[in-house]
C-alpha cells in the first residue's frame, strides 16, 4: 500500500519503491531500535542486507580433466552443510523449542532446491569456472530476486538463501571471506559492519542510509558517511537479524533511531521533523559565506578534512579555508594496487592547485587499524590489536620504498599550491627524526634531479598518541605545526577502542584527561611558537568547539558538511567567554558535567529551532 499523499516524508526512491509495498507491511508491528547517531539525516526506504563474511570468492578456470573432482568437491560441501544445519536444528529443538527450530527446515530446503543447485551446475558446464564462483553468482541472483518479491513470506526466503549460501561457500573454501552484492535500487544498507573499503564497491547514490550492528562515531566508515551526507546509525548490535531484505525502515541519523515497519503516524511525524531539519540546514548554509569571526573579533580558521580528490568541490562549496587533513590512504584503499609516484603527484597537485592560495595539509599514509589495504593481505597480516599495531608511520618506516614514493609526490605537488605535509601516529621524537630523515633524502634526490618543489614546505606532526602529547615540547623542536587527532588520542588515552560499540558510551571527549592533555599540547606548541589545530571529529561538533577554542586551539578541520553549524556558532560567541568556559571545565571532574556545561554554552547562543 503506497503511503498516502499527505505524508511529508517522501523522496523519489521512496515513492517509487512504495508502489511495490506489500499490503501486509502496513499491519506489521513497528519496532524502534536505539543505536549510536553517526551521520545526520533522515531516510526512509527498503532494507538491503549487505552480505558480509570474512571470505573472498576466488575465480579460476578448472582444468577440464578435473571437472568431475570439482563436482565431487561441491557435493561434499553440500553434504557437510546439511550435516551442520541438521546439528544446529537438533540443538535448537532441544535447547529452545521445536517452533524455533523450524527455520532450519527452511534452510535444509534451500540445500535441496533443484533450481539453485541445477543452475549452479549448468553455470559450471557453461563457464568451466570453479564451483564457488558459479554457486556465488547463482545464489546472489536468487537472493536479489526473492528480496524484490511482494509476498512477505517469499521475501523472507532471501535471508534463508543468504545464510545457507554463506555456509556452503565457507565449506567450499575451508575459510571465511567477504562477499559483496551490489545495490540494484536505492536502499537502506543494513550490515553487520562497514569498512572504508566497502564504500569503494558501493554505489553511493543508491545508499539512502547505512545501518550497522557494530561501529561507533569515529569509525572511519562513519566519517566517510558523514562527508557523503549519507545518514547513518551504528552500534545496533543485532539489527541484521531483525531486518529482512525488502522490509521498510526509517532511519533517524540525528537521534540514532532505526524504526522497522514504521506506522503511518511515525512516517507523518518524521516527515515534519525532516522538513524542520532541512529548514535549519538551509539557514546555516545561507550564513556560511560569512567570515568565521567571533563577536569579540577573533578570526577562527575553519578547514576541511577530505579523503578524495573530487572533494575539492565540497571544500569550496562549504567555504573552507583549505584542507586541514587530506587522508591520502583512501587513494590506496580505492585501488587494487599501490598508486605510483606519478599518480600521486597528479592527485595532490589537483587538490593543491584547485584550492590555492589556501593551504592543503597532506597527511602521509595512515593505512592499518580499520583501514587495511583490502587487496594486500601480505602487507597487512591480521592482528589482534590493529589500532595498536602495524599502522601509519610504523608501516611507512618499514616500507620506505612506498613511503618515499609518497614523500616525493607530496614534495613535487608543493610546486603547484600551498602544500603542507604531516605525519600520522608519531609516538616520539626519535620516530619523528627518522621520518624527517627520509623526507630529507627525498629532498636531496629531487634537488639532484632538478625537480621543483617548495623549499619552505612546512612539516607537521599529528598528536594522537599519549606519548606524543607527553613529549610535545620535544616534537615541537622538530616540526612546524601540530594537528591534534582527537579520534585516536581519546581512544588511546581512555583505552577505548574507537570502533567498538560495546564501549562507545565510555568514549568521552570531555573526560578531564582529554582536556588536560589538549591544554598541555596547546601550551607547548605556543611556547615553541608553532600553531596547533584539531582535525579529529571533536572539531566538527559545535557543542565542543567553544571548549577547543577556549583551550587555545588555532584552527579547526572537519568533515565539510559540518562547517556551516560550526561557523554559525563561532559567529554567535565571544572567544573571551570560551576561555572562561575552558577554565571552568578544567576544574571539573565529571565528563558528563563538563559536557552539560558545553551544551548550555552552545544552546544559550545558538537558537535555530
Ligand atoms: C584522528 O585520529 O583524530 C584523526 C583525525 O585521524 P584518523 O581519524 O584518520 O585516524
Ligand atoms: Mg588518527
Amino acid at each position: 500500500m503506497p503511503p498516502p499523499a499527505r505524508y511529508p516524508l517522501t523522496q523519489p526512491a521512496t515513492l517509487q519503491a512504495a508502489s511495490r509495498m506489500p499490503p501486509e507491511s502496513s499491519a506489521r508491528q513497528e519496532v524502534m531500535v536505539q543505536g549510536i547517531p553517526a551521520s545526520q539525516g533522515i531516510a526512509y526506504g527498503q532494507v538491503f542486507v549487505y552480505i558480509q563474511s570474512d571470505v573472498e570468492v576466488p575465480s579460476y578456470v578448472v582444468d577440464p580433466g578435473k571437472r568431475s573432482d570439482e563436482i565431487a568437491r561441491f557435493e561434499q560441501a553440500l553434504l557437510l552443510t546439511r550435516q551442520q544445519i541438521t546439528k544446529i536444528k537438533h540443538e535448537v529443538e532441544r535447547n529452545i523449542g521445536p517452533e524455533e527450530a523450524l527455520i532450519f527446515d527452511a534452510h535444509l530446503m534451500v540445500l535441496e532446491d533443484q533450481a539453485l543447485i541445477g543452475e549452479t551446475l549448468r553455470e559450471f558446464e557453461d563457464t568451466g569456472r570453479n564451483l564457488e564462483t558459479c554457486f556465488n553468482k547463482i545464489s546472489l541472483r536468487y537472493i536479489q530476486a526473492f528480496s524484490e518479491i511482494d509476498d512477505e513470506y517469499l521475501r523472507e526466503r532471501a535471508g534463508d538463501i543468504r545464510d545457507v549460501a554463506q555456509r556452503v561457500l565457507q565449506n567450499l573454501l575451508g575459510q571465511t571471506e567477504r562477499s559483496f552484492n551490489r545495490l540494484a535500487d536505492q536502499r537502506v544498507v543494513v550490515a553487520n559492519d562497514f569498512s572504508p573499503s566497502d564504500f569503494a564497491g558501493l554505489d553511493r547514490s543508491a545508499a539512502l542510509a547505512i545501518v550497522t550492528d557494530r561501529g561507533s562515531k569515529t569509525s572511519h566508515a562513519v566519517i566517510v558517511a558523514r562527508s557523503m551526507k549519507v545518514p547513518a546509525v551504528v552500534g545496533l548490535r543485532d539489527f541484521t537479524r531483525r531486518a529482512q531484505p525488502g522490509d521498510w525502515v526509517l532511519v533517524d541519523g540525528y537521534e540514532g533511531l532505526v524504526i522497522l515497519h514504521p506506522s503511518e503516524n511515525t512516517l507523518f511525524r518524521y516527515g515534519k521533523i525532516r522538513e524542520q531539519r532541512e529548514g535549519i540546514e538551509a539557514r546555516l548554509l545561507a550564513a556560511n559565506r560569512l567570515p568565521a569571526v567571533t563577536l569579540d573579533g577573533a578570526a577562527i580558521t575553519l578547514m576541511a578534512n577530505i579523503e578524495k580528490v573530487d572533494e575539492v568541490q565540497l571544500v569550496k562549496h562549504y567555504n573552507a579555508e583549505g584542507v586541514g587533513l587530506f587522508r591520502t590512504e583512501y587513494l590506496y584503499l580505492n585501488s587494487a594496487r599501490i598508486p605510483s609516484e606519478a599518480e600521486q603527484v597528479e592527485a595532490y597537485r589537483t587538490v593543491a592547485a584547485g584550492l590555492a592560495p589556501h593551504p592543503v595539509i597532506i597527511r602521509t599514509l595512515d593505512l592499518g587499524g580499520d583501514k587495511p589495504m583490502p587487496g594486500n593481505p601480505g602487507l597487512f597480516p591480521k592482528e589482534s590489536n590493529p589500532f595498536m599495531g602495524f599502522r601509519a608511520i610504523r608501516f611507512c618506516l618499514e616500507h620506505t620504498d612506498i613511503f618515499k614514493d609518497q614523500l616525493r609526490a607530496i614534495l613535487r605537488a608543493s610546486a603547484h599550491g600551498k602544500v603542507r605535509l604531516m605525519y600520522p601516529m608519531i609516538s616520539g621524537a626519535e620516530e619523528l627524526a627518522r621520518a624527517n630523515a627520509v623526507l630529507e633524502e627525498c629532498r636531496t634526490e629531487l634537488r639532484a634531479q632538478g625537480v621543483a618543489f617548495d623549499e619552505a614546505l612546512e612539516v607537521g606532526t599529528m598528536i594522537e598518541i599519549p606519548s606524543a602529547a607527553a613529549t610535545a615540547d620535544l616534537l615541537a623542536q622538530q616540526c612546524d605545526f601540530f594537528s591534534i587527532g582527537t579520534n585516536d588520542l581519546i581512544q588511546y588515552l581512555l583505552a577505548i577502542d574507537r570502533v567498538n560499540d560495546r564501549i562507545a558510551h565510555l568514549y568521552e571527549p570531555t573526560h578531564p584527561a582529554v582536556l588536560r592533555t589538549l591544554k598541555s599540547v596547546v601550551d607547548e606548541a605556543h611556547r615553541h611558537d608553532i600553531s596547533v589545530s584539531v582535525c579529529g571529529e571533536m572539531a566538527g561538533d559545535p557543542v565542543l568547539v567553544p571548549l577547543l577554542l577556549g583551550l587555545g586551539v588555532d584552527a579547526l578541520s572537519m568533515t565539510p558538511p559540518l562547517i556551516p553549524a560550526v561557523r554559525y556558532l563561532v559567529r554567535a560567541m565571544k572567544l573571551a567567554d570560551a576561555k572562561k568556559l575552558a577554565e571552568t571545565a578544567l576544574g571539573l571532574a565529571a565528563p558528563k558535567e563538563i559536557h552539560a556545561l558545553c551544551l548550555a554554552f552552545h544552546n544559550e547562543r545558538v537558537k535555530l529551532e
